[in-house]
């Protein structure tokens, strides 16, 4: 029997076909086949309660939140609270206060470039990102750079795609202000070693951003433990509504951050003269927020605690190694990211079909994978590529299914032959 076969014995530590009956769009076909959703690092389908979630808040309870003092606008400020006190409680934060809500992870990202950048960056001094970031995590930055004076490094990788920690090291320096790496890196997989990465900028006495948006699906996370300055996620990857994120920063650094969209909710006073900033979390939440996502992204907090987070990922890294394993064995395919610690993301390019005509081949055989750069041009010009195909697999995904890719891969490859 060849070795992916005896993987497939792998137990999951929880019933996946319950929870797949738990994801409506998960039972569809597509082109007559079964869909396979296998593009969960562009976005993660949203289970039952949490579409019901939002739909029952829509009929039953929406009311604008921070304002009204009326019944129905006090419930729901707290409940928008609530969920405010459910993402700290996810990430152990260690105050509610110290969670912003934001449309997502590149809205968080553009807040603290800006706010952070106005009021502690200057000319000549440097920030630090890895060359396997998002543009989200790339383009503020260098913004921020051209406006101030100030020059972005870059810690480079080795060929699995790893951080190499000894040149980061080397770009660490008193002129250092800012290191903002992805905890996982979109379009490699790669988890990178973030504690490490916050002890030796703190060292520097840098403050650190991690981008949390492909992390918070897969792992625990402990903002504390990590000790970083900014962590951030983004609701439409966890299971939870599109238009709604957040930003987890240190109650002490974001007390001294200017704002950074300015209007209603923000302020303590105004007047034509000037106006007084209210305390964060509120400073950085002007405007009427994305009220019944947020409803969602509560839904989808619950949901994924209630599974698991350490069960979570420890089948998903079951997946990663079985769609290793069974895509390795296609002659022509090379996967792109190697690195040792990894989470279920897999990136591959074949010398003989480009990305996107994969893509639609796939699509043939009702298999949903992303083909291209995937926001992240830096990393496929350091992997000597313009694209790859990338699938990328959650907790509702099925040994079978990575079959099913491997199967019609191979089938793309021989049409192309
Ligand atoms: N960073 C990473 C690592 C991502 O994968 C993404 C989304 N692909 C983003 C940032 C941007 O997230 P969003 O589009 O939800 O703002």
């Amino acid at each position: 029997m060849p070795e992916s076969d005896t993987l497939t014995t792998v137990k999951p530590p929880f019933d996946v076909d319950k929870i797949r009956a738990d994801f409506p769009v998960l039972s569809q076909k597509v082109h007559g086949k079964p869909l396979v959703y296998l593009d969960n690092a562009a976005t993660t389908q949203k289970p039952r309660r949490v579409i019901e979630k939002v739909r029952q808040f829509d009929s039953e309870e929406y009311g604008t939140v921070r304002r009204g003092s009326y019944k129905l606008s006090e419930h729901a400020t707290q409940m928008f609270e609530d969920v405010r006190q459910k993402v700290a409680g996810l990430f152990n934060a260690a105050d509610k206060k110290e969670i912003i809500f934001t449309s997502g992870t590149t809205q968080a990202i553009n807040l603290v470039a800006y706010s952070f950048g106005k009021a502690f960056v200057k000319e000549g001094d440097e920030i630090i990102i890895s060359n396997i970031e998002h543009h989200a995590n790339t383009v503020p930055w260098q913004v921020l750079c051209e406006d101030k004076g100030a020059h972005l490094k870059v810690i480079p990788v080795n060929d699995r795609g790893e951080l190499i920690m000894e040149e980061y090291k080397k770009l660490l320096s008193s002129k250092t202000r800012m290191v903002s790496v992805n905890h996982v890196s979109n379009a490699l997989g790669t988890v990178n070693p973030i504690k490490e990465i916050t002890r030796l900028a703190h060292e520097a006495g840098a403050k650190v951003l991690i981008d949390g948006a492909q992390s918070t699906p897969h792992l625990k996370i402990d903002v504390q433990d990590i000790d970083c300055d900014f962590y951030t996620f983004s609701g439409h990857k966890m299971y939870g509504p599109s238009g709604v994120g957040g930003l987890y920063g240190k109650y002490d650094v974001l007390k001294e951050m200017p704002p950074y969209v300015t209007g209603g909710d923000m302020i303590r006073q105004v007047t034509i003269e000037k106006t007084l900033y209210a305390d964060p979390p509120a400073r950085f939440e002007a405007g009427t927020p994305a009220i019944s996502q947020v409803m969602g992204l509560g839904e989808a907090v619950d949901y994924i605690q209630e599974i698991g987070l350490d069960k979570i990922a420890e089948y998903e890294h079951a997946l990663l190694e079985y769609g290793t394993r069974v895509l390795s064995e296609i002659d022509g395919l090379n996967i792109i990211g190697t690195a040792a610690h990894k989470a279920s993301i897999l990136s591959f390019h074949i010398d003989v079909i480009h990305p996107h005509d994969v893509v639609t081949l796939l699509d043939q055989d009702g298999i949903a994978v992303r083909g291209g750069h995937h926001c992240a041009q830096p990393t496929m010009q350091r992997f000597g590529v313009s694209a790859t195909t990338r699938a990328s697999a959650s907790f509702y995904n099925k040994f079978e299914e990575l079959d099913a890719l491997a199967a019609s891969v191979r089938r793309a490859i021989k049409l192309f032959s």
